[in-house]
This record gives C-alpha cells, sequence and structure tokens, in this order.
C-alpha cells in the first residue's frame, strides 16, 4: 500500500488540555505544528474537569507556593521528583493568569478576583488549616480552559488533524522518533506525519477499570506506544481512585462538592471520615478518603439494601450554592440517579479516576530513559507531558487540582524546550519506508477473517478483572492471579477478529486497537503492583501495611521487553529550596 506523507516540524498527538498548550506554545514561536486527536479537540477528557486548577494566589502571607509544594510533595507520599515539584507549584500562578486573559471565565470573588475553594489535602503552614486553593470556572472548569486553549490554537493557526487515531510511532535504527502512523478515522486509510519533534499528549488510562470516571477515549494509546517503542512506563502501580463516584456507575461528583461543605456519611449515619483523619476530616487526601469508605463498606457499615456505598450530603448547603458552585454535579447526579442533590444525598463510592504513572519525563517535557545507575538521558526530539507523563509531579496519589495544572505547566514548557530545539534542528531525518513496517503490520493484523472472540467480551473482562485484582486494596495472592489473569486475555486478544473489515468510519477497528492499548498498560500496572511491597499513596497492600523508605523510595519502570521492572531513585533536592524529607503523613 502506498502511503502518503505529511511534514511538520513538530507532531504533537493529543488535543486535550496538554497538548493544546504546548501547540499554542509552538504556534505562536511560529513553529508548524500538527496536532491529531482521534476526537474532536474539546471533546479530550479535559473537557470535563469539574473542581478546578490549584495555583497559590491569594497574597503569600495567606498562602504561597512553597505550601502549595509541601501538599504536593505530602499528598503524593514523597515519591513526588521534588524539583518537578517546585516548578510546577511556582508556575502555577502564573499559568491561572495566562488562562484568565486568554478569556477563561473563572467564577469571582466579591471583589474580582479569581474564585478559588478548598481541596483535599490542601493546607497552610505546611499541614496547618486548610487552604483555598482551587481555582474554578463554577463546576466546568476543564470545559472552559478547553475550549479558550482551542480558540487560541485556531487564532495562532495551529494544525489539526481531526479524528486521526494515532496507531504507532516510527522510529529509526539509532531509536530517534521520526514522527508517527495515523489513521484517518472517516476514510480508514493510513498516514505517515513526520516531525523533527513529537509529543505525545494522550493523556490516562482509566477505561482499565469496570468503575471509572474517564472518558471511554482513555485507553492509554500513547503510554503503549512508547512501551512497544522500547521506553518503560514509570510507577504504574499508582492508580488513583476518587472517593466520590455515583455508586455503581462510576461518574464523578468533583471533591468541589466537599469543598463547598459536603460531607459522608455510612449505613449508621456516622461522619465517619473524623475518625480517619480527624484533621482534614472529609477534605484528606482521596487515597485516605477511598480507603475509609472501601473499609466502611468492608466492615458492614455501607449503605443501601447491599451495604456497598455511603452517602454523600449536600442538602445543608442550600439551594443557592449549589445552583451557583455546583450546577453542572446537580445535572450529573438528576440524569444519573433521578434525584435532587438539594433535597436527598448522594450515593457514592471510590472509582478509578487517574493514571499516576505514565512515560517517563523531566521537567522541560523530555522523554528520559535510564543511563547508568541514577543518571538519566533524555531523547532528543521526543516530548510527553499531561496525565500519559510521569514528571513525577503526583508521585504515589495526586491531589486534586493539580493535574490541570500540571498540563498547563508541563505542556507550556514543552512547547518552550521544543521551540529551542527546532532552532538547532534543521532538517528532518530520514524516514525510510522500512521504519513504517511494524505500524502498518498492526493495522494489518485486524484484517484477518475467519472466527474469533469479539474485542466487547474481552474489554469488558478486563475491565472486571483489574477492577477485582487490582483495586482499592491489594494483596499478594489477588495481584499475582490479576497479572495471570490479565496475561491469558493479551494471549486471548491475539486471536481474536473484527467482524466488520468496512474501512469508512469503522468504530470497531478503533476499538480494537485501543483494547491492545489497554492490555499492554493494565500489564503494566498489576506487574509493577504486585513488585510494589509496601503501601505508599493509592497502592494499599493489605499484607504490606507500612510505608517502607529503606527498600521503596523509587521508582518503578516497567519494560514491555520480558515485562521486567528496573528501578530509578526519588529526586528529593528541590531547585531552589530545602526539600522536605519523607515523614509520616497524617491529615
Ligand atoms: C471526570 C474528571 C474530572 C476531573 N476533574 C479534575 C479537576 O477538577 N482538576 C484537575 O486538576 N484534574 C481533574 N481531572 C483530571 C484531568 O482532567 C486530566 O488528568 C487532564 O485533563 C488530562 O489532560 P491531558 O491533556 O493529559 O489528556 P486528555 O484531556 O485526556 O486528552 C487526551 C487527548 O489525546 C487524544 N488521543 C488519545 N489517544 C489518541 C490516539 N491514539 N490517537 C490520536 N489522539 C489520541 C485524545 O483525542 C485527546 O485529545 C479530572 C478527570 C476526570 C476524568
Amino acid at each position: 500500500m502506498n502511503v502518503a506523507r505529511r511534514k511538520f516540524d513538530t507532531l504533537i498527538i493529543g488535543a486535550g488540555g496538554a497538548g493544546l498548550r504546548a501547540a499554542l506554545q509552538l504556534a505562536r514561536a511560529e513553529a508548524s505544528v500538527a496536532v491529531v486527536s482521534k476526537v474532536f479537540p474539546t471533546r479530550s477528557h479535559t473537557v470535563a474537569a469539574q473542581g478546578g486548577v490549584n495555583a497559590a494566589l491569594a497574597d503569600p502571607a495567606a498562602d504561597n507556593w512553597h505550601f502549595h509544594m509541601f501538599d504536593t510533595v505530602k499528598g503524593g507520599d514523597y515519591l513526588g521528583d521534588q524539583d518537578a515539584v517546585e516548578y510546577m507549584c511556582r508556575a502555577a500562578p502564573r499559568v491561572v493568569y495566562e488562562l484568565e486573559h486568554m478569556g477563561v471565565p473563572f467564577s469571582r470573588l466579591d471583589d474580582g478576583c479569581i474564585y478559588r475553594r478548598p481541596f483535599g489535602g490542601q493546607s497552610l503552614d505546611y499541614g496547618g488549616d486548610q487552604a483555598t486553593r482551587t481555582c474554578a470556572a463554577a463546576d466546568r472548569t476543564g470545559h472552559a480552559i478547553l475550549h479558550a486553549l482551542y480558540q487560541q490554537n485556531i487564532a495562532a493557526r495551529t494544525h489539526f488533524f481531526d479524528e486521526f487515531f494515532a496507531l504507532d510511532l516510527i522510529l529509526d535504527d539509532g531509536g530517534y522518533v521520526l514522527g508517527a502512523l495515523v489513521l484517518e478515522i472517516e476514510t480508514g486509510l493510513p498516514l505517515v506525519i513526520e516531525a523533527k519533534a513529537t509529543l505525545l499528549a494522550t493523556g490516562g488510562a482509566g477505561q482499565l477499570f469496570h468503575t471509572s470516571t474517564n472518558a471511554l477515549i482513555n485507553t492509554g494509546d500513547g503510554m503503549a506506544m512508547a512501551l512497544r517503542a522500547g521506553i518503560p512506563l514509570q510507577d504504574m502501580e499508582f492508580f488513583q481512585f476518587h472517593p466520590t463516584g455515583i455508586a455503581g456507575k462510576g461518574m464523578l461528583i468533583t471533591e468541589g462538592a466537599r469543598g463547598e461543605g459536603g460531607y459522608l456519611v455510612n449505613g449508621e449515619g456516622e461522619r465517619f471520615m473524623e475518625r480517619y483523619a480527624p484533621h482534614a476530616k472529609d477534605l484528606a487526601s482521596r487515597d485516605v478518603v477511598s480507603r475509609a469508605i472501601a473499609t466502611e463498606v468492608r466492615e458492614g457499615r455501607g449503605c443501601g439494601p447491599r451495604k456497598d456505598h455511603v452517602l454523600l450530603k449536600l442538602e445543608h448547603l442550600g439551594a443557592e450554592v449549589i445552583s451557583k458552585r455546583l450546577p453542572g454535579i446537580r445535572d450529573t447526579i438528576r440524569t444519573f440517579l433521578g434525584i435532587d442533590p438539594i433535597e436527598a444525598p448522594v450515593p457514592v463510592s471510590p472509582t478509578a479516576h487517574y493514571t499516576m504513572g505514565g512515560i517517563p519525563g523531566n521537567r522541560y517535557g523530555q522523554v528520559v530513559v535510564p543511563e547508568r545507575e541514577g543518571a538519566e538521558e533524555p531523547i532528543p526530539g521526543f516530548y510527553a507531558a499531561g496525565e500519559c507523563a510521569c514528571v513525577s509531579v503526583h508521585g504515589a496519589n495526586r491531589l486534586g487540582g493539580n493535574s490541570l495544572l500540571d498540563i498547563l505547566v508541563f505542556g507550556r514548557a514543552a512547547g518552550n524546550h521544543i521551540t529551542a530545539y527546532l532552532k538547532e534542528t534543521r532538517y528532518h531525518r530520514p524516514l525510510e519506508r522500512a521504519a513504517v513496517e511494524p505500524a502498518l503490520a498492526r493495522l494489518a493484523r485486524w484484517e484477518r477473517d475467519g472466527d474469533g472472540e469479539s474485542v466487547d467480551t474481552l474489554r469488558a473482562e478486563l475491565q472486571r478483572v483489574m477492577e477485582d485484582y487490582c483495586g482499592v486494596f491489594r494483596t499478594e495472592e489477588v495481584l499475582a492471579e490479576g497479572v495471570r489473569k490479565v496475561a491469558a486475555i493479551e494471549a486471548r486478544l491475539r486471536d481474536a477478529r473484527l467482524r466488520d473489515h468496512s474501512r469508512v468510519f469503522n468504530t470497531a477497528r478503533i476499538e480494537a486497537l485501543e483494547l491492545e492499548n489497554l492490555v499492554e498498560v493494565a500489564l503494566a500496572t498489576v506487574t509493577a503492583a504486585l513488585a510494589r511491597r509496601e503501601s505508599r499513596g493509592a497502592h494499599s497492600r493489605i499484607d504490606y501495611p507500612q510505608r517502607d523508605d529503606v527498600h521503596w523510595l523509587r521508582h518503578s519502570l516497567y519494560y514491555r521487553d520480558g515485562r521486567r521492572l528496573d528501578y530509578k531513585p526519588v529526586r528529593i533536592k528541590p531547585i531552589t529550596v530545602e526539600g522536605f524529607p519523607p515523614k509520616e503523613r497524617v491529615y
């Protein structure tokens, strides 16, 4: 088959907040930039972000980036790299004001300043009183941000490939990334996009789990592309379960609902978070609240006929606060539960939400691979930003409001670094036809005829397995079984078949390719989880309940080849300030 080719300076795969923020930086610097997205850009998952974006905006006495940095390091259970955390927290006010100037309609305080709400794990004075740091546009912050970024990119003449599915990176023999093979979904035709620099910004992998807040498109495609290109994935055992998904369904009720004063009760009507986090209560870190709910349910104090959830009480906030600050949440609850949170409490349970792990990167957005003991080498011209990357700022557990911040700060940083890289990289590296073959083969494999299992069955099974064998609480036995089960699904997937081989808008083909990606990422997740014999952040081992800094204060690296694990040290030293050494984590 003759495959068409296009050439740009930069190829960005993903049009969520990370991809669009990077593209904007590049387009404004007059680089030719192509953005590929499998859905129309403003349908990316960033659009669903509700609660807000963290920035210590107040006068420095009341709140400052150093408090924010402390909370982020502690929230991540000391696994975050502190140079990157410092960089992000210091940059926060700037990226938020930039958004304001781009036209993001933030909610306002009476004095006209950007409205901020309290969120989980936020404090003043290094663990003191609750801070109020999450800048919000009602409960539709991600929607406002994504639309503003898209419009700015249109104005700056970014070139969009809407509804193109990226299949795989194209590499040369030296391991340089030359671009990617993509598939135009409308026509089913492949296209090679060549670039001097390639940025992956493909978002998370929440579709690994049956109950999830994530969009159907969050299938970890970029992570799997990196794995197939020989790049390891970092810290995949850390998957965040959000405490308040609609019970049994998974749609998110933002932490902002508790930030505005909502609280949780168990089947006995008790405000149980007071027992688990006497100080922060319902606004403790997400891992803490999710475990508390799971424990209440396990010990028989759940609500409902099956005692399988708890209740989120919002009624006392009153109709005015709910309508003004949480309108989207009220809509979601009315649509999916048929109740009004102004009148009745909301059944909630923990649900899969955020991929802390991802493609290893540094604070310039460069993808890095381990060189020698302790040292890392960036791969020239290859970048990752946003939820698909692991910088690592979130460590073992992300704080609410820090992901929108992450995508803006590191999207922008990657854009700047690529701009500099392009200045010294005048030519494209030669791309031989043979380099495209592995990616084309991946496509061709689904053209086989005959009988085989369906993609839908296998995906449903994978999501159940991950939920049951790699959930909130984990043990050696259960995880080992999980690895076996996911590996068995991987083997069965090799013999799966498509029934429909048509070219035009064949979504079944896309779903098959997505499932291949999910399985790769599932293997990374469950393998890394089995190996980590401690409890840290979102990774809770019943058989190893303590955090073990002596053996496990290190990042994991999972390689596809041989399903091998390696480890690298955590960077405890920030850029300009003293580091925060690991301490016991209490809220
Ligand atoms: C319901 C919900 C609410 C949230 N609320 C908040 C919040 O209030 N505050 C906060 O800080 N964080 C929040 N988060 C987390 C945060 O929204 C995400 O982590 C963040 O938006 C991810 O941005 P991204 O740019 O990395 O990826 P995404 O926005 O997920 O975008 C990924 C992009 O990659 C493209 N893509 C993926 N695979 C391919 C492929 N194979 N080919 C082509 N294109 C591809 C997609 O089309 C899309 O454009 C929330 C998350 C969810 C699910």
